[in-house]
């Protein structure tokens, strides 16, 4: 009667009536919270539970409705069952026709399966097309199964698709995993040339063409390797003539011999293999610019056999020039070393008496030290008597007062003992224990002052002996501090000895290497003079003889007869050899002076070492 539907757990209240247990009236309003008596209508109960009903599943919900039964309507594609009230729960919770989700592909990841919601007799059918279903990938090989929905993606990457050769007209077919592969062999594929150019590594050929066609492009390449003619290393064909103009083994024609030689080997060619080198006049040392033809060289020497001289004698006046100024050099670095080493040994003097006059006012502070600490040490000593003595007086003094109170006590008794009353001998008594307490006090007074005098008596023996000890201590840092500076003087002076020896051992050396070397030369050149005099004169008296291609013999008799007749050609002879002897001489009087200076040096040297030696013992 209250909610107008099938009764829902009938009860029977107090008032009759039979109600809904939900449906039965409160006590005395909404207010009270107390409901009427109720019992179960159990009659109506069993009647209420075989009432025939249709399966909640044969309903869907009316779109927009509110609440209670008109919320829904029936739908004929749903559960078509009649149910009992009581077999209702049971037979819903296994209804065919009840919704669910399709769940496809029951991943671990919720948000990977299909929500689509269906009656459960429909789902099969949904499922044999839902979008997430696993489907196998078509393509032979691949055997990956994967949603159907995403299948279209997993294709595109698949490397068993199947591919034809982008190249056309190649008519390779493959999967994608072979393609890779085939494009590195593709007849049809676009390459580049990429030739290394062998003069400038970071250029390379850039001619781009199909594969098939490369090997033909080879042949051709500006940039294919060629022998140089020369060298035979393989230069870029583009390279080549600017490689071969400047390749050091190109051949070159040497313009004084016509010989071909390697561009490598020119220098070395002019200056020592050419043939036309000889066309250098002999004296072109001496400054003789002539040049001739090797068959003329002999008459060449003839002709200017005078003017080779003269410039033999200038080289010969240089050298002597020259020797002079050497000689006048070393004279000039002898005297500075002998300068050198005087100052150095006056240094070395000065130096001594500077340590020796450290020294003895070392020696002098230490003795001046000494001397104050005996001092000290007799003050000290002195103090320390005094004490003594003091101690002793005031001990005799303790002993005197000790000895006449005892004399007095002694008296006071014998006095006593015959005629003094009980409280008089007690009162006497008393007095002599005040005057032995008095006595006592004084003793403890003086042997208090003797402890202080004491007491100071240590403190000062103390401080004297500290400030003995310093004044020790300052002397002794004072000596070694001179004693290191001696030895620093020493080792400097030795240092400096070293040097100059070095020096004047090097110039002596230089001196005698160069007075050496112009001896030989003087001895070169005297060589030279002398047969250059032998070759000259069979030439000239032939040549007055007038027959210039006439035999040895022929000549030899010639000059014996000249010889005879023409003294004055054989007096200008003489007087050409006694030049020449008089060159010589020259020469040698400079060797020998260079080798005079070099005794001179040597003895100097000894003689500096013998010095040096003395010094450095004194
Ligand atoms: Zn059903
Ligand atoms: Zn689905
Ligand atoms: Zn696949
Ligand atoms: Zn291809
Ligand atoms: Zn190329
Ligand atoms: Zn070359
Ligand atoms: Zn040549
Ligand atoms: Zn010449």
């Amino acid at each position: 009667p209250i909610c107008a539907d099938v009764f829902n757990e009938p009860v029977v209240s107090d008032d009759g009536v039979t109600y809904c247990r939900t449906c039965v009236p409160l006590v005395g309003g909404a207010e009270s919270g107390g409901a009427l008596g109720q019992a179960p209508d159990e009659s109506l109960l069993g009647a209420v539970r075989h009432l025939p009903i249709a399966c909640r599943h044969a309903l869907v919900r009316r779109k927009g409705g509110d609440s209670g039964v008109t919320a829904w309507r029936y739908d004929h594609s749903g559960c078509q069952q009649t149910l009992t009230v009581a077999s209702r729960l049971e037979h819903e919770a296994s209804c065919h026709f009840a919704f669910a989700p399709c769940g496809l592909p029951f991943s671990d990841s919720p948000m990977d399966n299909c929500a689509h919601v269906a009656r459960k007799v429909a789902l099969e059918q949904h499922r044999r097309t839902c979008s997430h279903r696993l489907v196998d990938c078509t393509y032979k090989g691949c055997g990956r199964r994967v949603q159907a929905r995403k299948l279209a993606d997993h294709q595109n990457v698949c490397w068993h698709k199947p591919l034809e050769c982008p190249n056309a007209p190649c008519m390779w077919r493959g999967t994608r995993r072979e393609l890779g592969a085939h494009m590195d062999v593709c007849p049809e594929a676009e390459v580049v040339c990429g030739r290394e150019d062998t003069e400038r590594p970071s250029e390379c050929c850039k001619h781009g063409c199909r594969r098939r066609m490369l090997d033909i492009h080879r042949t051709q390449c500006d940039y294919r390797p060629v022998a140089c003619q020369y060298c035979k290393t393989h230069v870029s064909y583009l390279r080549l003539r600017q490689h071969e103009e400047t390749c050091e083994y190109r051949k070159v024609l040497c313009e004084d011999c016509g010989q071909m030689v390697p561009h490598r080997r020119f220098a070395e060619h002019t200056r020592l293999n050419c043939a036309a080198a000889s066309r250098r006049c002999e004296f072109a040392d001496y400054g003789c610019t002539d040049r001739c033809a090797p068959g003329e060289l002999a008459s060449h020497l003839i002709e200017n056999a005078h003017a080779h001289l003269r410039l033999v004698m200038l080289q010969l006046e240089r050298v002597k020039g020259d020797m002079t100024s050497w000689s006048e050099d070393v004279t000039g670095v002898r005297q500075a070393v002998i300068a050198s080493v005087q100052r150095s040994a006056e240094e070395l003097d000065q130096v001594r008496e500077q340590v020796n006059k450290m020294r003895a006012d070392g020696e002098a502070e230490t003795l001046e030290l000494r001397r104050r600490v005996d001092t000290l040490q007799r003050l000290y000593e002195e103090t320390e008597r005094g004490f003594r003595r003091q101690l002793v007086e005031v001990d005799e003094e303790v002993r005197q007062r000790t000895t006449l109170i005892a004399d007095e006590n002694r008296a006071l008794r014998e006095v006593l003992a015959g005629c003094l009353t009980h409280d008089q001998l007690r009162e006497v008594l008393r007095e002599v224990e005040a005057g032995r307490v008095n006595a006592k006090e004084q003793v403890e007074a003086v042997r208090a002052q003797v402890e202080r005098h004491s007491l100071a008596w240590e403190a000062d023996a103390g401080a004297l002996n500290a400030l003995a000890r310093d004044t020790a201590r300052e002397g002794a840092v004072a000596a070694k501090g001179l004693r290191e500076q001696c030895v620093d003087l020493a080792v400097a002076n030795k240092e400096r000895w070293g040097a100059l020896w070095g020096e004047m051992r090097a110039v002596g050396r230089a001196y005698a290497a160069e007075a050496t070397a112009c001896h030989a030369r003087g001895a070169v050149l005297e060589g030279r003079l002398e047969r250059l005099n032998e070759n000259n004169n069979p030439h000239l008296l032939v040549r007055s003889n007038g027959s210039g291609g006439a035999q040895q013999a022929q000549r030899d008799a010639a000059s014996r007869k000249l010889g005879s007749e023409h003294g004055g050609a054989a007096r200008g002879d003489r007087a050409d050899s006694a030049r020449g002897g008089g060159v010589g001489s020259d020469v040698r009087g400079g060797a020998g002076g260079a080798g005079g200076g070099e005794t001179n040096a040597m003895a100097f040297l000894q003689a500096g070492a013998l010095g040096g030696a003395r010094r450095g013992g004194g």
